[in-house]
Parts: C-alpha cells; sequence; structure tokens
C-alpha cells in the first residue's frame, strides 16, 4: 500500500478530528492509484490512520481509518457497519410515516462515510457516490445489500427502488465516470423514477432525472415546519392588512417554504431564477390543492422568475415611490423568506458573499411590515453563524428596523454535525420578528 506524508498542520488536523488533507499539505504530489486507500504518514513517520486517496480534487485524501493500512476488504467491511449504523440512527431520529418520508439517511463525512450521500424519499433512494474512492462497483453492492439487509420484511413491506444521482459539479471536480443508467435495485418489475414523499403532511414530486442535489432540500424540512409556526404565531398576534397575511419565499425553488406558508397566509409568492424549479413548484401546489384542499385553505401563491437581487429591489424602489407608511402600505409583507445558494463557495468568495447577504436582508427588512417575520438561510459552510448573524444585524442597524431573533436554527438532526468537522455544520436559519 502506498504511503502519503502529510505536514504538520494536516497531521495536527487529522488528530484533532477533523478527516481531510488538502493537496497543498501534501510532501509531493503522490504516485497512488486514483481512488485507492492509503496510509497517511505525519512528518515523523508515524502513521495517522487510512485514507481514501483523490487525483483531482483539492481534497486530496479523506481518512476512512484511525488504523493504518487498511485493507479495501477491510473498509468496505467498516462501510457496511457504518451504513447500518447511519440507517438505526434515522429510524430513531427521523421515523417514516404518513406525514413525514422522506429525510438523508446518509451523510458522508458526518456519518464516517466519506464521500457517500443517500437521501429516501418515500419508496425511492438516491445514492450519491461523490469521490475517487467511492464512485466504485463495490461500495455500490454494499451499500444496495445493507439497504436491502435493512428493509423491512413481510407484513408491511415497503416497495424500495435505488437510483444513483451524479452530482454534475463533484463529478467535474474529481473527475469521476457517469454512472451506469438504470436502477441499482428496485422491488418492482419497472422500477418507478419519480414519486410522490411527504413532508409535516404536505406532498410533493419526486423525478430522478430532474432538479438540484438529491431533488429536494430536505436539510430544511425541519425548518420549514418551524417557519409555518412562527409566521402562524405572528399573524394570530396582530391584524395583518385587509386582504390577509401576505408572504414572499426568495429562493423558493419547488416551493418548499412557500407551500409550508401556505397553511398560514392567505396570499403567497414564490421567487427563483430558474423556471423549472418554479414548474415543479406548480405541479407541488397543484398536487396539495387536490389530494389536500382543507391545508391550504384560502391562499393565493403564484411564483414569480426573477433574480432575486432585482426582485426585491424592484418592490423596495416601489414601495419608497409609494411613500408608503410602514403600518398602512399594501405593498408590504407579513413574512419573507430568504434561502439563496451557497454564495460562498470557497474562502476567497466569502467577502463578496456576505455583501450578498446584507443586501438581500436589508432590501427584506425594509419590506417587512411591523410585527413582521424574517426567516433568513444562508448554506455556506465558510460563513459562521456569527458571521452570518453580524450581517443580518448590520443590514437591520442600516434598515434602521429593531429585529427580534426568536430562534437559531440548523439542518435537521438527519444531517448530523461533526463537531470537529465545522464542514457538516452548514446551514443557518435565523427566524426573527421585526419590530415597527
Ligand atoms: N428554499 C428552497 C431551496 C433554495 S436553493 C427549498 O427549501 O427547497 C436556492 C435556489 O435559489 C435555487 O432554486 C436556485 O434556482 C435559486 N437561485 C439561484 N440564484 C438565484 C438568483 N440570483 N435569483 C433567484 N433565485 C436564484
Amino acid at each position: 500500500m502506498f504511503t502519503l506524508s502529510v505536514n504538520r498542520r494536516a497531521a495536527d488536523r487529522l488528530r484533532s478530528g477533523h478527516l481531510w488533507t488538502y493537496r497543498s499539505d501534501l510532501a509531493a504530489e503522490p504516485e497512488a492509484e486514483p481512488g485507492s486507500l492509503v496510509t497517511l504518514l505525519d512528518p515523523r513517520g508515524l502513521p495517522l490512520g487510512t485514507a481514501l486517496y483523490s487525483s483531482a480534487s483539492q481534497i486530496a485524501a479523506r481518512l476512512v481509518s484511525s488504523r493504518p493500512g487498511l485493507t479495501r476488504a477491510e473498509y468496505l467491511a467498516d462501510v457496511r457497519i457504518r451504513i447500518a449504523e447511519a440507517l438505526d440512527l434515522r429510524r430513531r431520529l427521523a421515523p417514516s410515516s404518513a406525514a413525514n418520508n422522506a429525510h438523508r439517511i446518509i451523510f458522508s463525512e458526518a456519518d464516517n462515510l466519506p464521500g457517500i450521500v443517500a437521501d429516501r424519499y418515500n419508496d425511492l433512494v438516491l445514492l450519491q457516490l461523490l469521490t475517487q474512492g467511492t464512485a466504485q462497483e463495490d461500495v455500490r453492492s454494499v451499500f444496495v445489500e445493507a439497504l436491502r439487509a435493512a428493509a423491512p420484511s413481510g407484513e408491511g413491506q415497503r416497495e424500495l427502488t435505488i437510483w444513483e444521482r451524479p452530482d454534475a459539479r463533484v463529478g467535474e471536480l474529481e473527475q469521476l465516470p457517469a454512472p451506469a443508467r438504470g436502477a441499482l435495485f428496485s422491488t418492482q418489475a419497472a422500477p418507478p423514477s419519480s414519486t410522490i414523499f411527504a413532508l409535516n403532511g404536505l406532498r410533493f414530486h419526486y423525478d430522478v432525472a430532474a432538479g438540484q442535489k438529491t431533488g429536494a432540500f430536505l436539510d430544511q424540512r425541519l425548518n420549514y415546519a418551524a417557519a409555518a409556526r412562527a409566521v402562524a404565531e405572528a399573524v394570530s398576534a396582530r391584524r395583518s392588512g385587509a386582504d390577509g397575511p401576505r408572504a414572499l419565499d426568495v429562493c423558493s425553488y419547488q416551493g418548499g417554504f412557500a407551500l409550508h406558508l401556505a397553511k398560514v397566509c392567505a396570499q403567497v409568492t414564490g421567487v427563483d431564477a430558474s423556471r423549472s424549479a418554479l414548474e415543479a413548484a406548480e405541479r407541488n401546489l397543484t398536487l396539495n390543492q387536490t389530494h389536500h384542499p382543507s391545508l391550504l385553505t384560502d391562499c393565493q401563491v403564484d411564483w414569480m422568475e426573477a433574480d432575486a437581487f432585482a426582485y426585491l429591489r424592484h418592490l423596495d424602489d416601489t414601495a419608497r415611490a409609494g411613500g408608503s407608511r410602514p403600518s398602512s402600505s399594501k405593498s408590504l409583507f407579513d413574512a419573507i423568506v430568504l434561502d439563496p445558494p451557497a454564495f460562498a463557495k470557497s474562502r476567497r468568495a466569502v467577502e463578496g458573499a456576505l455583501r450578498g447577504y446584507k443586501e438581500l436582508n436589508l432590501r427584506a427588512l425594509r419590506l417587512l411590515a411591523p410585527g413582521g417575520t424574517l426567516i433568513t438561510n444562508s448554506c455556506s459552510h465558510h460563513i459562521s453563524m456569527e458571521e452570518f448573524t453580524a450581517v443580518v444585524a448590520a443590514a437591520a442597524s442600516d434598515a434602521r428596523r429593531k429585529v427580534q431573533l426568536l430562534e437559531r436554527r440548523a439542518a435537521a438532526p438527519d444531517h448530523p454535525e461533526i463537531l470537529t468537522l465545522p464542514e457538516t455544520g452548514y446551514l443557518k436559519c435565523l427566524i426573527c420578528r421585526v419590530e415597527g
């Protein structure tokens, strides 16, 4: 087996519980095979454990065991055990029910399974193999076996179909081959490629071949419910405009927040730059109106294909041109959700990202009615909760609005966070009450 010498900084990082070694931390460009197991050595030659090597990514090695010299068979045996543990944890953290049957079942480093992500959407499981070391046939087979072994059998047996779904950006970074087409496993003769899943009693369409990430942003599922709860409480505590409470969901994607807010508002607008995402959002709206007409009572929901910055600027300019007083204006909202994509995909992009968050939050705060609710999110792992909160504070100060922070939230617990691996705690969700 190959050994890889890492510098002091990387050795310290690994000893403190992190799993990554960057390319810049290697003493020399290694000759190890792409995706192979390598033993990492500190500058004194002491072993640090076994890692999966990548010849392409900036993350050159991901530690998979503190034992040095692990063979592929031993690694796969560990993977089998860790998948079983991850599934067991989900059974306790996110039990499936008619109202909730979508969650993350494997979250890469956070489940000690670097390079492996899997989400369940009702009867479909979507697998992503995201590194050279895991995008291999043996890992696929172990995964399928582990899921079949964990599936309930006999009475109440559920259908299960497993698909692999590539991630275009990671695939390029890691130089991965495209996965073979077709389902990896199915209990059905014709494996379904679409389904309907439920979150907090609402229903959503799922299509294996469409959308971003594995399809939906399951990390937000409990924040949807919390947002709806906070808005319901806020609007019941005071009178909203004559037309009832109005909400705006900025970067709505397929309508996750918008549909939850439609349960408690009279009017909701979902804004997104992606037309196909909004078309999916409209289908989700129709699905819920058809199956649960009582859930979305009398709410007018519409979708707006627009750039978030331009749209908020336009609303803000219009509100100000009308000289609207916050207490009387029809152009103000009772709730605004901001959930933009990760603006800071790298450390260097942080400054620009902070400016972007500041602008969106400033505009949103200006557009909220007194007593309104701001649900503001950041999914950039390069930006900490403290930095994000400070940006919202700066926006509040510029907008001259007093903002009460009601809840500081993160991803749902089926996306656990490893304290010594801060990258696993990327999602920040603040629920705020904006005073007059
Ligand atoms: N709130 C969504 C997830 C949002 S993901 C949910 O809970 O499901 C980020 C979304 O922002 C994507 O749908 C993407 O299409 C959209 N987006 C990216 N850049 C944008 C921009 N400049 N203006 C508007 N939408 C944008």
